[in-house]
């Protein structure tokens, strides 16, 4: 017999919050077992008794609950089921996720948990226009919270525009597409991914960086893992969360970053998307450098970095399968991109344009250029993250049919 779903039902206080009990009876038809947890606010709209005998489960409501911990511990609730919904999810709700709160029981599983998330926002229009509420938004999808909804419409307050729960018809059908099996092209394929900039130092406080903001790396992790891959990422120095299931080796210079990439070259795939400084300083100080009217500017010389793309491309034993360079240019792209796959011996390059009118660092929309030794393909307009699962696939497809490697 198939495996049964469950999920666990947050339920914030909101007038929407008596849909959740249609809610858990589309679920059940399904075959999805749903473990109700009430917030306070919640409680004020829909009773514990009716949402555990409509789920056949009990409700969790309080976070210090002795008996709940010893028969079941708010760390295990947090991920005995496959996935948590969040519905209503209240202004306030999403404000405690996207800044890691854990006061009550619905924040600390939403924090503690290893299961994706998705939300229903519902709430008044003039909450959900709030530039706040809007900052925790997009802080919650950077962080690869699911949304549905909310709805456009006339709503219980009286207001009319985007604020309404989507229907319990809605929220089903997103459950049941997080929870289809994935897509696993990459499973049991081994992949390396060089990610951010690297700090190349002068003296003890200061060195030399670039505006990488790994952006890119960590999106090409996250789409390998999620496409099934085993996923290590070389990160130089950035502040982004580690995808999950990626084994994250973090390193702050070029030289660290090429000794950590050899020690770690995988059977199949290395993709460098990492920002490598060309140079280091050469005779960096041990002391910090002193502003000084007599010796006046520090003499600073530089030597060049170890070329990690090209050190594994060029490889005579254990080369990976394939090997993949990006190239960050600003002018002649796909010329200037071509001529370094030449140079770097990479099987293929990713060009995008960093010059100010292509605005990539930093930003989350990207045009790419894949470009092998016999062809090109243009991936325009899109997110970091999609770009990152276009490469993939292709990755993927390449992997089964290495003859055709274009
Ligand atoms: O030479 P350039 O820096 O433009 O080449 C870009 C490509 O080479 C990227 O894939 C980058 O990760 C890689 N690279 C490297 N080691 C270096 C310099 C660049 O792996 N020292």
């Amino acid at each position: 017999m198939e495996p049964k779903n469950s999920i666990t039902l947050i339920i914030g206080g909101g007038i929407a919050a008596y849909k959740c009990q249609h809610l858990i009876r589309l679920l059940a038809e399904k075959g999805i077992s749903t473990t109700p947890v009430l917030t306070k606010a919640g409680a004020e709209f829909v009773t514990p008794l009716s949402l555990a005998t409509l789920a056949g489960e009990k409700v969790h409501q309080e976070l210090f609950d002795l008996k709940d911990e010893t028969e079941i511990g708010h760390i295990q609730l947090s991920r005995q089921s496959d996935l948590l919904v969040v519905a209503p999810a209240t202004a306030n709700l999403m404000a405690k996720c996207a800044n890691g709160l854990a006061n009550d029981l619905a924040s600390t599983l939403l924090l503690a948990t290893d299961k994706p998330i998705l939300m229903a926002p519902a709430m008044n229009v003039r909450m959900w226009d709030h530039p706040a509420t809007q900052r925790n938004l997009k802080t919650l999808q950077d962080d690869g919270v699911h949304f549905i909804g909310p709805n456009e419409g006339p709503m219980a307050c009286g207001e009319t525009g985007p604020g309404r729960m989507a229907e319990p018809e809605e929220i089903a059908a997103s459950i049941e597409k997080l929870l289809a099996p994935k897509d696993a092209p990459l499973k049991g394929k081994s992949i390396l991914i060089t990610a951010g900039p690297t700090h190349e130092p002068i003296d003890p406080v200061r060195y030399i960086a670039n505006r990488s903001s790994g952006k890119q790396g960590f999106a090409l992790a996250k789409a390998a893992s999620d496409l099934g891959a085993t996923v290590t990422l070389i990160a130089g120095p950035c502040q982004l969360p580690t995808p999950n299931g990626v084994v994250r080796i973090d390193c702050e210079t070029a030289e660290d970053m090429h000794q950590a990439t050899l020690e770690n070259l995988p059977q199949d795939v290395v993709i460098c998307a990492a920002a490598v400084a060309d140079w280091r300083v050469k005779n960096t100080s041990t002391q910090k450098l002193k502003k000084n009217a007599q010796s006046g500017t520090p003499d600073l010389t530089f030597t060049e970095n170890p070329d990690i793309l090209k050190t594994i491309a060029t490889k005579t034993t254990n080369r990976p399968t394939l090997v993949i360079g990006f190239a960050a240019e600003t002018e002649n792209v796909i010329e200037a991109a071509k001529a370094k796959r030449t140079r770097k011996q990479c099987d293929w390059i990713v060009a995008n344009d960093v010059s100010p009118k292509g605005n990539v660092f930093g930003n989350d929309q990207t045009t790419i250029h894949i470009i092998s030794e016999s062809a090109q393909e243009t991936h325009a307009n899109l997110s970091k993250q999609d770009a990152a699962l276009a490469i993939m696939h292709k990755v993927a497809q390449s992997l089964d049919h290495p003859l055709k490697q274009s």
